[in-house]
């Protein structure tokens, strides 16, 4: 199974000292005292040395601000036993520095929350705690689940302190009770909208764009513009595929639960709201959306889309220049000058989802399509002949420049978007070169910040390496007697 994040982390610092992905499926929570009132900045950077050889997968800080360190799909180095950060989330909580190591009243408000969060999105509807190391370690528990563990049970340790040891079975009731109050988790069985609800926020990102471009014919507009507004409207809605959008994606303030104002619900799948668009002439024309309790992901971006592409205003597109629009940021401008949004930020906010999940990647049409944005792999622009290869994604077509000395990658306009560090170029050596001044330096190195050997005798010299360095455009020459370095600037090559 796939794992997501909490969308209630307000600072990541992934750190390195983790085992990689878990071997065992999450059905533990650990809480731990920090012994400090730290920041959640603090706690990243300390777990982001190396040296720390520690970490947990989420941290509380002194302000109750999360964070997260260790993606829940990788087991932290936390509890001291690989057999308990297998299999469970540890949470580090800003504490005192001595005995009891009392929490924060809003640490540990933040703690429930953040365990009801973490049992919800993992199927979770029960999080016990037995109170006896022995019976927990024992019990093999039953789905639906979690089970709360102590890091002394493993060290020779108080963590996670008396104060907050004492409030485990408080923890547990508290949020074993939200967890039933809201109908028990939301463990969906392999419904439709199940499929977010276990990833990441990159690979939803992956599995929405592949999906979208299969099917991008039929829109005729952007895939990224539609993903980006399946993104930033995921929140909208109670439908199991809303939430979990919502959750992976973290829009949580648009998270309002509402139906469109005006719209009515077929009491099944579907609401319809007619809009009202005014014709030139002032009278209105009725036009139907249907805006559905989408059960899959193609349905929104599709529904959206047509919408988009469908919507008349005078008899004209309302979004005229849209279909087929390749610019992303043009295609967002025209949806908002159209009335689409009413935001004042929509622009930029629909464009920075567009580059923080690079949605332009999966702009380009297939070969059925009118558009066609390739990433070509070529010396030059003009030298078609040259051309390695042409690539819907970017990635794939930096691997090819990267993999080919000398080829860059160009958009469909042909301007440049990648251009591999060139290494050193490839002169067969060794050449001959002719000197035919007389008070040419060799040097004692590639460069005229070498010192100064002597002045070169004109002659004819043998090259045995080439090397780019300060002060010469052509590069320097190293002379085969070892005496030192020559710009090729003056040379004439034989
Ligand atoms: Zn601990």
């Amino acid at each position: 199974m796939g794992y997501t994040n909490s969308s209630m982390v307000v600072y990541t610092k992934l750190s390195p000292n983790h085992s990689g992905q878990r071997t065992m499926a999450i059905d533990r929570i650990t809480p731990h005292c920090v012994v400090g009132q730290c920041t959640a900045e603090g706690l990243g950077d300390w777990f982001y040395k190396s040296s720390t050889q520690a970490s947990s997968n989420y941290g509380i800080d002194k302000d109750g601000r999360v964070g997260m360190y260790v993606e829940e799909k990788n087991r932290s180095w936390c509890s001291s036993s690989n057999a308990n950060d297998q299999r469970a989330i540890t949470i580090e909580c800003a504490s005192d520095t001595t005995e009891p190591y009392a929490f924060r009243d809003v640490v540990y408000k933040r703690l429930i929350e953040l365990c009801i969060d973490i049992c919800k999105r993992n199927g979770k509807n029960k999080l016990i705690w037995f109170g006896d190391k022995d019976k927990t370690l024992n019990y093999s528990p039953k789905s639906g689940e979690m089970i709360l563990t102590v890091h002394r049970w493993f060290a020779n340790k108080s963590c996670p302190g008396n104060w907050m040891y004492a409030r485990m079975g408080d923890l547990a009731e508290k949020v074993t009770k939200a967890l039933q109050g809201s109908g028990g988790g939301s463990a969906s069985k392999g419904t439709q909208a199940s499929v977010l609800k276990d990833l990441s926020e990159a690979d939803a990102v992956k599995k929405v764009g592949a999906l979208f471009t299969a099917d991008q014919k039929k829109s005729g507009i952007l895939a990224s513009v539609s993903l980006a507004q399946f993104i930033l409207e995921s929140g909208y809605g109670k439908s199991e595929l809303a939430q979990n959008a919502n959750n992976i994606f973290g829009m949580k303030c648009s998270l309002s639960g509402n139906t469109w104002s005006g719209s009515s619900w077929d009491g099944k799948s579907r609401y319809t709201k007619k809009t009202q668009e005014q014709n030139a002439d002032g009278s209105y024309e009725t036009i139907t959306a249907d805006f559905r309790k989408y059960s899959c992901i193609e349905d929104s971006i599709a529904d959206h889309s047509a919408y988009l592409i469908g919507a008349m205003n005078g008899k004209k597109l309302r979004y005229d220049g849209l279909k087929g629009c390749t610019d992303y940021k043009k295609a967002v401008q025209i949806i908002k000058d159209g009335g689409y949004a009413t935001s004042l930020t929509y622009v930029e906010k629909l464009c920075s989802i567009i580059e923080k999940w690079k949605l332009a990647d999966y702009d380009a049409k297939d070969s059925g399509g009118e558009v066609i944005r390739w990433y070509r792999v070529r010396k030059s622009w003009a030298d078609s002949k040259t051309q390695k290869g042409a690539y819907k994604i970017l990635d794939n077509a930096k691997k090819c420049a990267d993999q080919n000395p000398g080829y860059k990658v160009f958009d469909a306009d042909g301007k440049v978007v990648y251009e591999p560090k060139t290494a050193e170029p490839a002169v067969k050596v060794p050449f001959l070169v002719k000197v035919s001044i007389s008070d040419l330096n060799i040097r004692s190195g590639a460069g005229t910040n070498f010192t100064r050997v002597q002045f070169c005798p004109p002659g004819v010299y043998t090259i045995m390496e080439v090397k780019a360095g300060q002060g010469s455009k052509a590069g320097w020459g190293r002379l085969k007697s070892g005496i030192g370095w020559l710009s090729l600037d003056f040379c004439q090559k034989l």
